[in-house]
């Protein structure tokens, strides 16, 4: 729809200026900088950082009602810039110049109901949002959105040239980073750092393809993250993983969305999360502590991370009870499923540890919770999810086992209803959908293959034909006619067909 079309009391909010100011604040000391350098520690002590904005001029004076009608009428709005994650732009990033707003098509994914059929397998209601309908098919994307379009708006400014990302990755960061990377071709290179084997073959061949570097390195994630931040700190290089935290502010979409999906209403909702690096969590967490604090939102949903037991450092450390007892001890991670999430070490643990508290405070009971699950129960509930028409990937079986967990833990209630994460697309783990299907599992991973799931090719051979057809070299006539009833009736012999 066209800007002048749009009632007039809505029109002028609907492109915004840059406005106000943002800055890094340390979580460790609580120092303030400015954001004209790309900052990933605490220049002082070392400590992980978030971005603040400080609103000034007109965002100031919006009340709740009017930003719900702002961002159901910007859904309509014909505009690039603000298609996709900077639909939200004013709680992002509002600093970002609209022409430095980078845009592939991420963002605004459906969220699908689950059938009867797997409601009652899980024990209730959900839904999955797909995050693998992001371009790179993943939620990376989101926060590689925001990231890019402030590195594009930095360089711009300081006539940066020549400026190249780097990331270690499980595979999905380095697909979005190399992907939106690609896109700035002239201005950004990439490169990727990968643990070696460790990654599927669809994701080693996304950043392939996107032209970028890709570095194999040995060990796990968690070597190769401890690399890249040796890079990092000692060369000249644009750090895109989520330590760097204009990725978070991406991320948070996350949370904008479900809450304009469901009409603004999400005291009954149950959002589940696979935590790995734990930037995913910490990005849900903050962007409804934002739209709560703007009365965007009334009420606070409940949040649950997932885990599994091969890689749960959170849930271990909120095992404890008392506050002030908890302490943090990373963990080694074993062989996981969910590959994207097997780190023993998550970097966004201080962010947290700090917004945990926050949105608990802010909601006035305890409403975040954290369960892990055996790799067991993530196989079936890939496998049983997809075979009731999802398309969730590994990570998105950790969602639905968690709520199964949760939902026996008595963590939901009656008349909750999940929201399920599934971070990527199925066919990015589908080399563990296949192991599984086939029954040929390697034992580190301790999954064992339900009989009944069983799903291989069946090759037709039909009966008594002394021609077959071949690449090149069709049957004609008679040959035809007797392959395609052979055919034809060995199949229905199979599918046990019944005669018309
Ligand atoms: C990155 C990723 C995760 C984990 O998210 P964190 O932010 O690292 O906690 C989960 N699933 C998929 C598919 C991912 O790519
Ligand atoms: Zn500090």
């Amino acid at each position: 729809m066209k800007l002048n079309e749009f009632p007039d009391d809505i029109r002028h909010y609907l492109i915004p200026e840059p406005s106000g100011t943002m800055f890094y604040r340390c979580l460790g000391c609580r120092g303030e900088f400015a954001i004209d350098h790309l900052l990933y520690t605490c220049p002082s002590c070392g400590g992980i950082l978030m971005l603040y904005h400080q609103p000034t001029g007109k965002a100031k004076d919006i009340n709740g009602a009017l930003w719900r009608k702002i961002f159901d009428y910007r859904g309509m709005l014909n505009f690039n810039p603000l298609k996709g994650i900077f639909r939200y732009y004013e709680f992002i990033a509002p600093i970002i110049p609209l022409e430095a707003i980078l845009y592939l098509g991420e963002a605004h994914t459906p969220v699908v109901m689950a059938n009867k059929n797997l409601e009652s397998a899980t024990g209730g209601p959900f839904y999955f949002k797909y995050e693998g309908l992001n371009p790179s098919l993943s939620f990376k994307d989101r926060g590689m959105a925001c990231a890019l379009s402030f590195l594009t708006y930095l360089a711009k400014n300081k006539n940066i040239k020549d400026l190249l990302t780097i990331c270690a990755s499980t595979g999905d960061t380095s697909a979005s980073g190399a992907l939106y990377s690609a896109y700035l071709t002239g201005l950004i290179k990439s490169a990727v750092l990968l643990p070696k084997g460790k990654v599927t073959p669809q994701q080693l061949s996304q950043p392939l393809g996107s032209g970028a570097t890709v570095l194999e390195v040995p060990g796990v994630f968690d070597d190769c993250m401890k690399v890249v931040e040796e890079l990092s700190e000692n060369y000249n290089v644009a750090l895109l993983n989520s330590k760097n935290s204009w990725r978070i502010l991406g991320q948070e979409s996350y949370s904008f969305e479900i809450a304009q999906d469901f009409d603004y209403q999400v005291a009954d909702k149950v959002i589940f999360v696979p935590i790995g690096n734990a930037g995913n969590i910490t990005a849900i967490i903050s962007g409804f502590l934002k739209f709560l604090k703007a009365n965007v939102i009334p009420e606070l949903p409940k949040i649950i991370g997932v885990q599994s037991d091969h890689a749960d450092p959170v849930y271990r450390y909120y095992l404890e009870d008392d506050p002030s007892r908890r302490r943090f001890e990373p963990v080694t991670v074993k062989p996981s499923v969910a590959q994207a999430a097997m780190i023993g070490n998550p970097v966004s643990m201080p962010r947290v540890i700090d917004l945990v508290g926050e949105y608990n405070l802010a909601a006035g009971q305890e409403r975040i919770f954290f369960v892990s699950v055996t790799e067991q129960e993530i196989m079936d509930a890939m496998i049983i999810a997809n075979k009731n028409g999802h398309i969730a990937c590994t990570q998105g079986g950790e969602s639905m086992a968690g709520f199964m967990k949760a939902i026996e833990g008595g963590l939901v209630s009656k008349g909750e209803i999940g929201i399920l994460a599934a971070t990527a697309h199925t066919l990015k783990f589908s080399s563990f959908q296949d192991m599984y299907l086939a029954n040929r599992f390697p034992p580190e991973f301790q999954v064992k293959p339900r009989k009944a799931y069983r799903n291989t090719p069946i090759s037709v051979q039909p009966k008594g034909l002394r021609k077959l057809p071949q690449a090149g070299k069709p049957l004609q006539g008679k040959d035809l006619d007797l392959f395609i009833k052979a055919s034809a009736a060995e199949i229905a012999r199979i599918l046990d067909l019944k005669k018309r």
